[in-house]
């Protein structure tokens, strides 16, 4: 059975079933998305290849875009550290080295999209589809969630902050931000990178000493 579930973005409905079991140890975990994005460019391209005009333009152009839909998947990506930013040897107007992004996809991950693909077309079954494109192999969209480069944990050889978000090599400095999370799973960030946030916010001041208690009813309204 399909479990559908909101998930922030210009996702109405996505399924969180496949986003954790057994199979894990085998490929990637993954959401699926039914995005809302408009159909009309895609419909149009086809239409324009397939040399339709006019009239019979605006009428199948009418029709394709309120019958076709677009799912998509969400993979996990494994906290891989060969996967990091480091500074280039070219630099900014300040003579400031640039970052310089390393950046691949493991088998895991790929193996996660080959069995979403099986999805893709068992979704289209179901709901009677017809004319299915996939992706073209091995390619793979940017999700834009921004995580992993200040990764969170309990040993300074492998991670920047510890469980509160404190730096292993400077005790006063705090980084509240989704670049803690060491890897964005297959969720959007931001959410989490809130509750990391008002997290480290209330270790801060119970370190203090803050004597003004956060009432249990809004935490997160009460942290000023
Ligand atoms: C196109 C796009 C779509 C996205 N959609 C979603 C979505 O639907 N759902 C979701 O959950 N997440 C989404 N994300 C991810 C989300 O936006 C980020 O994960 C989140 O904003 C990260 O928050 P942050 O506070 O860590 O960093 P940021 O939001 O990047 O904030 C960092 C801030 O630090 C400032 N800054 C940087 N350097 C300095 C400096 N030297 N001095 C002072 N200030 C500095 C920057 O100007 C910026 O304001 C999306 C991201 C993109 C790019």
């Amino acid at each position: 059975m399909l479990r559908t579930a909101s998930i922030t973005g210009a996702n109405p409905s996505s399924s969180a079933t496949l986003r954790d079991g057994p199979f894990r140890s085998e490929h990637a975990p993954y959401r699926l998305d039914f995005t809302n994005i408009s159909q009309v460019l895609n419909a149009t391209q086809a239409l324009i290849a397939e040399g339709v005009y006019g009239p019979e333009f605006e009428k199948q152009l009418r029709y394709r875009a309120a019958h076709q839909v677009n799912v998509k998947n969400v993979l996990d990506v494994l906290p891989n550290p060969e996967n990091r930013i480091t500074l280039s040897a070219q630099k900014d107007a300040m003579g400031i080295p640039k970052p310089q992004a390393h950046y691949a996809i493991d088998e895991y991950t790929r193996r996660g999209a080959e069995v979403s693909k099986a999805d893709f077309t068992r979704i289209a079954e179901l709901m009677g589809g017809t004319n299915l494109r996939y992706s073209a192999e091995g390619n793979f969209a940017n999700n834009q969630h921004i995580t992993g480069t200040m990764s969170m944990g309990n040993d300074p050889k492998t991670s920047v902050v510890d469980r509160f978000g404190r730096t292993h090599d400077h005790e006063n400095l705090f980084i509240v931000s989704t670049g803690v999370m060491p890897t964005a799973a297959t969720c959007n960030s931001t959410q989490t990178g809130l509750a990391l946030a008002l997290r480290t916010a209330q270790h801060i001041l119970e370190q203090s000493n803050v004597r003004t208690p956060v009432p249990a009813t809004s935490k997160s309204s009460s942290l000023r």
